[in-house]
């Protein structure tokens, strides 16, 4: 290897370890394992799925790659994660809406976010930690809902609109859910 190659080599090495050291600094999965309701990143997932209405996805920032959702199953447990040496720094929780090209703006979780506010030093508390996700999840999920309602209305919902007269109301647009609407009972219909 020639002198330039090896000092590229070497400031490469560099690089990577401090990377490392700054994504070491910012890693959630001590917290995550500590205090996290579900014992692994995909049951956390699931659960989310689950019990939010909009079904939103998962990823996990895992040693500077991102897992996705049912990808997150090959991580095992948080518990194996620990005892990989695995650095998590960012958690991204998002949703795609049924039927239209659009989704809700991601939330990112990260270190910052799971430091409770009522604490000087910035803990991390089981409670923190379940409210920031909570938030994120929440966030996401009021988002995608308001995309649905502007988007899902049924026939009869379309039709309610064209009487009303201010909407453009043709065959192919996209129109809201009209609330009182008898036939989708203001929930919209699967586009
Ligand atoms: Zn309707």
């Amino acid at each position: 290897m020639s002198d330039m190659g090896w000092s590229q080599y070497i400031r490469r090495l560099d690089d990577a370890a401090a990377m490392e050291e700054k994504a070491r600094e910012q890693d959630m999965l001590p917290w995550l394992y500590k205090f996290c309701d579900y014992d692994s990143p995909h049951a956390m997932y699931r659960a989310f799925y689950k019990y939010t209405d909009c079904g939103p996805w998962v990823s996990l920032r895992v040693n500077g790659q991102w897992v996705h959702c049912q990808d997150l199953h090959k991580l095992g447990l948080w518990k194996d994660m620990v005892a990989r040496g695995d650095i998590v720094d960012e958690a991204l929780i998002g949703s795609i809406v049924e039927g239209v090209d659009a989704e809700a703006a991601p939330v990112s979780v990260r270190l910052g976010d799971i430091r409770s506010a009522r604490s000087k030093s910035g803990k991390v508390t089981r409670h923190s930690l379940r409210s920031a996700l909570g938030s994120a999840v929440s966030a996401v999920n009021e988002q995608a809902n308001a995309i649905w309602d502007e988007t899902h209305g049924c026939d009869t919902c379309r039709k309610h609109w064209a009487d009303e007269g201010d909407v453009d109301a043709s065959e192919d647009a996209f129109v809201s859910v009209w609330d009182e609407c008898p036939d989708c009972g203001g929930h919209g219909a699967i586009i």
